[in-house]
C-alpha cells in the first residue's frame, strides 16, 4: 500500500489542520483523540510516512522506532497513566478496522478499560 499524503494525520503534521498536542519529539508526535473511546485516548504517530504498523515496523529507520518506543512511554507517564494502568493498540488494515492510513498507536486509560476485544458476530 503506497502513503496518501492526503490522509488526516498528514495534514496533522503539516499543520494544515489542527490537533490538541500532548507531546512532541524529533520522530513522533501525541495528540488526543477526536473522539475519544476511554477518559484518556491519545493517539501517537511518527512523523514519517508509514501507512501502519507492518509498514514502520519493516521500514523505518532505528532511530524513528526508538523515539517512537520512547514516546508512547513519556505520554504514558505524563499523563499519569502509569499507575493504574493503560493500553496500547494498533490497528493494521480491513480486518482490525484501521481507518487512518498513517501508523498511529492508540493509548488508552483513565479508567477500567473492558475486555481487550470484543469477539467478532457469528451469523
Ligand atoms: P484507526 O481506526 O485508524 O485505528 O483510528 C483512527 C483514529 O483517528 C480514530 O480513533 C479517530 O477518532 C481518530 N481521528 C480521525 N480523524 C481525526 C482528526 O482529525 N483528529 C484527531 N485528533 N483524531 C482523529
Amino acid at each position: 500500500m503506497t502513503y496518501d499524503d492526503a490522509n488526516i494525520f498528514a495534514k496533522i503534521l503539516r499543520g494544515e489542520i489542527p490537533c490538541d498536542k500532548v507531546y512532541e519529539s524529533e520522530h513522533s508526535l501525541a495528540f488526543r483523540d477526536i473522539n475519544p473511546q476511554a477518559q484518556t485516548h491519545v493517539l501517537v504517530i511518527p512523523k514519517g510516512a508509514y501507512v501502519s504498523a507492518d509498514d514502520f515496523s519493516a521500514q523505518a529507520s532505528a532511530a524513528e522506532i526508538v523515539d517512537f518506543t520512547r514516546a508512547l512511554g513519556t505520554v504514558a507517564r505524563q499523563l499519569g497513566l502509569v499507575a493504574d494502568g493503560y493500553r496500547l493498540l494498533a490497528n493494521h488494515g480491513a480486518h482490525a478496522g484501521q481507518e487512518v492510513p498513517h501508523f498511529h498507536m492508540h493509548v488508552f486509560g483513565g479508567e477500567p478499560l473492558g475486555r481487550m476485544v470484543s469477539p467478532p458476530a457469528r451469523v
